[in-house]
């Protein structure tokens, strides 16, 4: 290790910048950040940091010796090699540590990429070898760490004498993981800092009576199998689970990302094969939950579209548990994206309507004249097996035989396909279908994913 990182305090420091354009700026973006007094040296500066007086001072000329004496730092961002060499060699006469902007070899010390959660501020470095993987590892834990980890951090600093109530070991550790982990994150979220206090006077209570966790259910949508579009909330959700209820829709690679010590359980309807009855998953739910457990009920596509999610909402409702929902991809979203196709249009749809052909009845009833009608857009869930039945339907009312149908299947998984068809030709189209698939009526794909279908699947 050539650099040893430290974090320097900067508190009422002064730190002196040579340049005025934007190398100067960005170094100058990253101290502002600080508390320290702020120079800049330089015959002219951009309008963004000239917006910045009276925080920062300028100085309207090139940096001299005399501007260093009391510096803690110095940074030579002219953009001119051989005025930052000056001031480099300004700053040793000073005993001052220099950092050249891109300059590795000619620096005291770098200034490292960083993740401000402040006070929790997560440094990286790789002294010069490979900014990009500082950036991915950065981009990687901005997107980790939530946004609230700096207040809950600034308002658990506050807790620690309360906290060393608890006896130390692994009772401290385990109240302060569930409130960087769980309560702290929830409460800032749902009521905002004052709730924050609260819930951390309820779980020091608790976690001296020695008192187990409430449970909760998180019904997280799981979207239509890519798991690259799942939200950030729903991965926290799955690195956190301590049960996890999922649909048989949901893709086996989302399945992987499930924390390892996680109880996985299997519920729901595979194709048209047996399903397990509403009753058992409500009851399972409430089981789970009731004993304490973090479960997350995983549903395909978005959790609130043909999810019977309010019977299982009400079930937990009756039980008195916790329950919160966390929105997702709905496989139409996807369909479209693939079809390279929007959803409405101005001048063909205002409207979209979200179908499915058949309920626990059998084969459902829709507004088939709106269905019809030229210009409409429809996304049918569950179509397959409904699709002769559709069709009459929309040809009763007075729908073209030639109606534009487009039909994704595993929509977003790697066996993805798509294919463009007429309203004639649609229960033949869905006879070969073998995966779930979303049936869009009104809708022809765009040239590319028309052109790419034609190969597909030949009708
Ligand atoms: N909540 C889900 C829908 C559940 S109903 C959602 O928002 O997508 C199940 C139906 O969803 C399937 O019959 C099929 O029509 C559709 N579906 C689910 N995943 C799909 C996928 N990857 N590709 C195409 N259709 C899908």
């Amino acid at each position: 290790m050539q650099h040893f990182p430290i974090f320097l305090n900067l508190n009422g420091a002064h730190v002196v910048i040579g340049g005025g354009g934007e190398a100067a700026l960005a170094k100058l973006r990253l101290l502002l950040k600080t508390e320290a007094r702020i120079t800049l040296c330089a015959s002219a500066f951009l309008p963004d940091i000239m917006a910045l007086r009276p925080r920062v001072t300028l100085v309207h000329r090139p940096l001299l010796g005399c501007d260093l004496h009391d510096a803690r730092l110095v940074y030579a961002a002219t953009e001119d090699d051989a005025q930052d060499a000056r001031i480099r060699a300004l700053g040793h006469k000073a005993g001052v540590l220099v950092n050249v902007v891109d300059n590795l070899d000619a620096s005291d010390f770098i200034t490292p990429a960083i993740v401000d959660r402040d006070p929790v501020v997560v440094a990286i470095g790789t002294e010069g070898a490979a900014p990009v993987l500082a950036r991915k590892i950065k981009a990687g834990l901005e997107s980790d760490l939530p946004a609230s980890l700096g207040t809950l951090a600034r308002i658990g600093k506050a807790f620690r004498p309360m906290a060393e109530n608890l006896p130390m070991g692994a009772a401290r550790r385990d109240f302060w993981a569930e409130f960087y982990d769980r309560a702290g994150p929830d409460a800032l979220a749902h009521g905002g800092e004052s709730d924050v206090r609260a819930v951390l006077d309820g779980l020091l209570a608790r976690h001296m009576a020695q008192e187990p966790a409430a449970g909760k259910v998180d019904f997280v949508s799981a979207g239509p199998g890519d798991p690259d579009l799942l939200t950030l909330k729903a991965r926290k959700l799955l690195d956190r689970a301590d049960v996890v209820i999922h649909d048989r829709l949901v893709s086996g690679a989302i399945l992987e990302l499930i924390r390892r010590e996680a109880r996985i359980i299997a519920v729901g309807k595979e194709g048209y094969g047996p399903s397990v009855p509403q009753s058992e998953i409500n009851a399972a739910l409430v089981e789970h939950a009731g004993q304490g457990a973090h479960v997350v009920r995983l549903k395909g596509g978005d959790a609130s579209i043909f999810g019977r999610l309010d019977e299982e909402t009400d079930a937990l409702d009756a039980a008195g548990i916790a329950w919160q929902v966390i929105p997702g991809v709905t496989s139409a979203s996807a369909a479209a994206a693939s079809l390279g196709q929007s959803l409405t249009r101005r001048g063909r749809n205002r409207d979209l309507r979200l179908v499915t052909a058949h309920d626990m009845k059998g084969f459902a009833e829709a507004d088939w004249r709106a269905l019809a009608a030229p210009g409409a857009v429809t996304a049918l869930y569950m179509g397959k097996r409904a699709a002769r039945f559709v069709q009459g339907r929309l040809l009763m009312h007075g729908a073209s035989p030639a109606m534009d149908v487009a039909i994704v299947e595993n929509a977003s998984c790697p066996d993805e396909t798509r294919l463009h068809t007429a309203l004639s030709d649609l229960p033949q189209a869905a006879a070969n279908l073998r995966g779930p698939a979303i049936i869009l009526l009104g809708l022809p794909p765009r040239r590319a994913a028309q052109s790419q279908s034609k190969t597909e699947l030949a009708l």
